[in-house]
């Protein structure tokens, strides 16, 4: 798989490590493409592989039947401190979770998935304003440096989210504002 420019989130559901990697998004649909981390690429390999001599009907019932995201390997090799990084919480949690969201903030609701992410990277919550994020940004670039991490790689790979997380929030304010 082909190494891309970090500019998207995984787009397996709650991941927020970057996307290094891209692949189709279907079978019939060659063209367009899903951008993945290094973990979901691989399970997205493993389920590709797996879905060889099924029909597109019934490829399309597997998909729905969401056993790409719901295997066992989910929940391995996620070593980030942070207790709301990637997929280190069930989806039980994260469906309260999002429930508690829900009633706080009915609007967020409508956000784009890439912004909610960003947005949880970053440990804010809408309204803000971008004098906000970028103090956020500051704090959590000092946070995960890696000088103060000792060059670990979980650190680096926050770092790395965190400036997706920034660009994807600053478009999208852009974008709010007119
Ligand atoms: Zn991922």
């Amino acid at each position: 798989m082909e190494e891309l420019p970090l500019d998207h989130f995984c787009e397996a559901p709650h991941c927020m490590r970057p996307a290094g990697h891209k692949a189709p998004k279907s079978r019939t649909n060659i063209e367009e493409y899903s951008w993945f981390c290094e973990e979901h690429i691989r399970e997205y390999n493993a389920h590709w592989d797996y879905l060889k001599g099924l029909s597109p009907k019934e490829i399309e019932e597997e998909i729905r039947a969401d056993i790409l995201w719901r295997r066992p390997s989910w929940h391995k090799g996620n070593t980030f401190k942070t207790g709301d990084f990637g997929g280190r919480e069930d989806v039980f949690e994260l469906f309260q979770k999002h429930e508690e969201k829900r009633s706080q903030a009915k609007y967020q609701e409508t956000l784009p998935e890439e912004v909610l992410k960003a947005i949880q990277v970053m440990k804010l919550s809408f309204p803000i304003t971008i004098e906000e994020l970028k103090r956020a940004y500051k704090e959590q670039v000092k946070k995960y440096h890696p000088d103060v991490n000792g060059g670990a790689k979980e650190a680096e790979e926050i770092i790395k989210s965190v400036n997706i997380a920034f660009r994807v929030i600053e478009k999208f304010l852009g974008h709010a504002r007119s």
